[in-house]
């Protein structure tokens, strides 16, 4: 079974928008064992969504589609359905009554614009959004089915998982199903991993194959089986397998982040942590607040962007600042005083120049301070951007979680 995604959207080509919906449904289909072979984007063109749809009906058995299903006149999907398949448009009244009460409920009352959405390719089967407006539908011909989802990702997602994957299993009698287990490790790089692992990647079912990002690498076991159960008997073994070559990398599974594991390891502990943070723009306090449990175990973070900044913001004395930016000891005295400020068990200091990817940038210099006593670390990683910062959060991270992996962390 071959199965084609079609992202509709002017907005898409130019770049303004990234297309999050094709990566998911990917990842999506693949769960259910249908394979994926095109992903195609076209903007708002009448024409074009046509052209498009029709060479991806001549050559996929399940074409879906998501975007242009709105009430204005860039939002051609309908139309351009019902042109490729050869049929009419014709105006379902039921589902103008069910958009007209989709509006009462709440307050507004529905425009002409909104009863073109219940204008629909003739032979049409509605997929009812009881999370929008926007209503979906599938059109079936010959052996084909073409599905044709909102844009909007939390209403796409929705109606994928609770209508468009059941029918497709349904409909292809689709028996497969692939399980995948990511196991997420920090601290250790791709290659090292590969050293330890690399004959377990040379596997068939499962397979084991790994994904870097920044400061973590991930490690994915995809098994295909028939039932769920099944799949998982297979991932069992070779993850246990992973886990031990990999001790103490590995940090959590699945969608699971650093932060998720740092403040519910903390939070399981009664421990509380504060951070300052200067060179990552705040990113370090902004991963914590997403924390699993951030509201237990996150007191807070203090973001600085110059020497001056910090020494002010902490009430670091002279002695303290010394005469170099940054320092080890700059680092020790701003953790010691996060801690302090936030009454913190336990206070992470990131100290470094603005631009530490420059090669003669000074390193980032990290401090995570207890009650009796500090931590250091320092990196000298020079990547820039985003990813750079990924990097020097996770240490941070990192030096955290393996303080707290150990038993007995002295309380403040
Ligand atoms: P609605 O009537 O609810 O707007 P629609 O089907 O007409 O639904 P679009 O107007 O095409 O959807 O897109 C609505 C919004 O959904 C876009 O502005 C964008 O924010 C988001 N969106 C659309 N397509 C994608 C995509 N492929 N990936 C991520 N976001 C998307």
């Amino acid at each position: 079974m071959q199965a084609e995604i079609v992202t509709i959207g002017t907005e898409l080509l130019l770049g303004e928008i990234v297309d999050t919906n094709s990566a998911w449904i990917a990842q999506r289909l693949t769960t259910i064992g249908m394979n994926l072979f095109y992903t195609v984007t076209v903007g708002d063109n009448l024409q074009r969504i046509t052209d498009v749809l029709r060479a991806s009906m001549g050559r996929s058995d399940v074409v879906i589609t998501t975007g242009g299903l709105g009430p204005t006149v860039d939002d051609m999907t309908r139309e351009a359905v019902a042109a490729a398949a050869d049929r009419e448009l014709v105006l379902d009244e039921e589902l103008v009554q069910e958009i007209a009460a989709y509006f009462a409920r709440r307050g507004y009352t529905m425009t002409d614009n909104n009863r073109r959405q219940a204008q629909l390719p003739a032979g049409a089967t509605v997929i009812h959004n009881p999370v929008g407006t926007a209503p979906a539908f599938y059109v079936e011909q010959n052996d084909h089915v073409i599905i044709c989802l909102p844009g909007v990702p939390h209403e796409m997602r929705y109606l994928m998982e609770h209508e468009v994957l059941p029918y497709l299993q349904q409909r292809f009698g689709l028996q497969g199903m692939i399980r995948i287990r990511i196991l997420r490790t920090c601290g250790i790089g791709e290659s090292a991993i590969d050293t330890r692992i690399g004959d377990l990647m040379e596997m068939s079912n499962p397979t084991v194959g790994t994904a870097a990002h920044p400061g973590q690498t991930d490690v994915r076991i995809t098994a295909k089986a028939e039932t769920e159960a099944e799949a998982l008997t297979l991932i069992e073994p070779v993850e246990r397998e992973l886990r031990e070559r990999l001790d103490g990398y590995v940090f959590g599974v699945d969608t699971e982040t650093l932060a998720d594991v740092v403040t519910t390891m903390l939070a399981d502990a009664g421990l509380t942590l504060a951070v300052v943070e200067t060179t990552t723009h705040g990113e370090l306090s902004h991963q914590l607040s997403d924390g699993r449990s951030a509201a237990a175990a996150f007191a807070g973070g203090m973001t600085f962007t110059s020497a001056e900044g910090l020494a002010r913001g902490l009430r670091l004395t002279p002695e303290a600042m010394g005469r170099e930016y940054p320092s080890q000891a700059i680092a020790d005295a701003a953790a010691q005083a996060a801690r302090a400020a936030y009454g913190a068990d336990l206070g992470l200091a990131l100290v470094g120049p603005d631009d530490p990817a420059r090669p003669d940038s000074p390193p980032v210099f990290y401090s995570l301070a207890l009650a009796d006593g500090v931590i250091q670390g320092e990196s000298r990683q020079g990547r820039a951007g985003p990813s750079g910062m990924g990097w020097l959060v996770h240490l941070g991270l990192d030096m955290v979680r393996r303080q707290t992996m150990q038993d007995a962390l002295p309380r403040a």
